[in-house]
């Protein structure tokens, strides 16, 4: 059996709950592999995908395009398995607004053909837990939204996994697998096993 090695983006944000629960996938799925926290552009070429974590997206993306990590991802124009999550969707979106600002010209490695608006919820629903619909995982999935974009555009090839009254929030695109939600908040390992399986592969 393939020894899969899953790197999460030590930088910022929820990294060792995406650990907890890649690893949960793992071994829920009966795979053999290995979850490891990277932070240099070096470590990536041992990996079989990569996750980013959700926080502050401008602060991620300074330090991927500080220590060449953007670079690296423009560089596999979305055949390289990556799984954003929220600020991590962000980071791989080709565009970015904010409704406040306009558009916000924050590095991205822009390898999600999407435009997104930060902050979409405002202050009223910043935070807030729902029931979501994702066929591709096989139903009612529990969606954590923290200060979450909404993808307000997206190309002919990315393909809509789930929205939430309308809006997309959850969007694949070749090896580019993204959420404006949290699904490592949850003990919910699905959206990770989708990940392994069926993007990693
Ligand atoms: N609001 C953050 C941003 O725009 C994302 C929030 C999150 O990742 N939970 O970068």
């Amino acid at each position: 059996m393939r020894h899969i090695t899953v790197g999460v983006l030590g930088f910022q944000g929820a990294i060792e709950e995406h650990v907890y629960i890649t690893r949960k996938a793992l071994s829920e799925a009966g795979l053999d592999g290995e979850v490891k926290v990277v932070r240099k552009r070096g470590e990536l070429e041992k990996l079989d995908g990569l996750i980013i974590p959700g926080g502050e997206s401008t602060v991620i993306g300074g330090m991927m395009e500080h220590g060449g990590i953007m670079d690296y991802l423009r560089q596999t124009r979305g055949e390289f398995p990556v799984f954003g999550t929220c600020a991590g969707l962000i980071v791989l979106s080709r565009k970015v607004r904010d409704r406040v600002l306009g558009e916000t010209n924050q590095p991205t490695a822009g390898i999600l053909g999407v435009t997104v608006e930060r902050n979409f919820f405002g202050r009223q629903g910043d935070s807030f837990e729902v029931d979501l619909e994702i066929p591709v995982i096989g139903g009612l999935f529990r969606g954590v939204f923290i200060r979450a974009p909404v993808i307000v555009d997206a190309d002919s090839e990315v393909e809509v996994l789930c929205r939430l009254n309308g809006k997309i929030v959850a969007v694949r695109q070749k090896k580019v697998l993204a959420t404006a939600f949290h699904p490592e908040l949850t003990d919910d390992a699905r959206m990770h096993i989708f990940f392994i399986k069926k993007i990693i592969g």
